[in-house]
């Protein structure tokens, strides 16, 4: 390349390339079982492939309408209203995305101004804050503390103020694996309840809560609900991460204001696979069972763990478990994380990187979205650590 100075002033001077490109990379560099970024070692469904495959050979193949194929929103709003009790209304509603990403970084976008203040609870996923960032808004952390990763309800009353014009949640939640109770969600109905906070509710995790506890979704509390995008993501549910195609379900008014963005950064997605998930939505045991698949698995990889030298607190939900390697080292987690990536050929992501502060809470994250089989090589791998 000629060389050309751009001089530009980048608008993320802090951010690099994202920890699950960095560690799928090194996974697959190194040869290391991979349970880091968090997708599937399984296929989807052959009923769901069957149903792209018959979308893509019948005509599905020109640009959906802006908001999503009805047929989907459709199913959606009954989905919706069938497990949550909340109605929503397929025209004005519901708007089908490429992933959860974007329809985060839509309502973002869509609804913040300079100086407002945005609640992040922390350890958080990795895309909310950089979004905040972009759009001039100012992201306020408020850590959740281990073991148990509650949010503590007082701390968020206090850093509530005028400025505050957003909160985003996560439950079941990325990376720690906790969920938000009943009163977790009352607790934030009452402190938004005579305000004029946005909420964004990030639920991608919403069919995968173990122990026969339920996902709280912002959809049941009508309060909540009304100041809410809630958003979602198919690849999760139906283990077609590659697929990116997620959704937002926000009151009419909010969903104006984020179809505004959405129709100038993406306009339409996927057109073919919409019209899959939207005749695979009627296989309800689907989603129904998705949680006690998940357990199933959580709870075989714990049990292999167990007896090894690193510790665990059962995840609640997500497809990821954390492990302390307290009782191993005092390594700092993302050295810890490369070494035993490249020494020991396993992979998974530190936690640390999900903190605005330089801290080391000694635990890595595991994706157990996986095999029997990898399971029980990942187990064997962490037994001799
Ligand atoms: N939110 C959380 C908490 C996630 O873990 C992920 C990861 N996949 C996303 C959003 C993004 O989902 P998608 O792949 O549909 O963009
Ligand atoms: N959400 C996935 C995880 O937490 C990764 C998604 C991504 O690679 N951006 O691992």
């Amino acid at each position: 390349m000629p060389e050309f100075s751009a001089s530009l002033h980048s608008k993320l001077p802090k951010v690099g390339t994202t920890i699950f490109t960095v560690m799928s990379q090194l996974a697959n560099d190194e040869g290391a079982l991979n349970l880091s970024q968090g997708f599937p070692d399984f296929d989807a469904s052959p009923q769901l492939l069957e149903l792209v495959n018959k979308a893509l050979h019948s005509g599905e193949n020109q640009y959906a309408p802006m908001a999503g194929l009805p047929s989907l929103r459709e199913k959606l709003a009954e989905k919706t209203e069938k497990i949550y009790g909340a109605k929503y209304d397929p025209d004005t509603e519901i708007t089908i995305t490429a992933g959860a990403t974007q329809a985060i970084f839509t309502a973002i976008a869509a609804t913040l101004n300079e100086g407002d203040e945005v609640i992040i609870f922390t350890p958080a996923y990795d895309c909310y804050e950089p979004a905040v960032e972009l759009v001039g808004a100012k992201p306020v952390f408020i850590p959740l503390k281990a073991p148990d990763f509650k949010v503590n309800w007082e701390e968020v009353k206090k850093m509530v103020n005028q400025r505050t014009r957003m909160i985003i949640i996560n439950s079941p939640h990325n990376p720690t694996g906790m969920v938000f109770s009943k009163e977790d969600m009352l607790q934030l109905d009452k402190i938004t309840h005579e305000s004029n906070i946005l909420i964004l509710s990030d639920e991608v995790y919403e069919h995968m809560v173990f122990d026969g506890k339920t996902h709280e979704s912002a959809a049941k509390y009508p309060h909540l609900a009304e100041r809410s995008f809630i958003i979602s993501s198919f690849g999760k549910t139906y283990h077609t991460t590659g697929w990116k195609i997620g959704y937002c379900l926000a009151p009419a008014e909010l969903t104006k204001e984020f179809r505004k963005t959405h129709q100038y950064n993406v306009f339409a997605v996927n057109r073919p696979i919409q019209k899959a998930y939207s005749e695979y939505l009627e296989n309800e045991a689907a989603y129904l069972e998705l949680s006690r698949f998940y357990q199933e698995k959580r709870d075989l990889f714990n049990s292999l763990i167990r007896g090894s030298k690193f510790s665990l607190q059962p995840a609640e939900g997500t497809y990821f478990q954390m492990l302390g390697y307290e009782n191993i080292s005092d390594e700092k987690d993302t050295e810890f994380a490369i070494r035993l990536t490249k020494e020991h050929k396993i992979a998974s992501i530190p936690i640390s990187v999900f903190y605005n502060q330089d801290l080391n809470p000694r635990m890595l994250r595991f994706c157990f979205a996986k095999q029997n089989s990898t399971l029980e090589q990942a187990a064997e791998i962490l037994h001799k650590i």
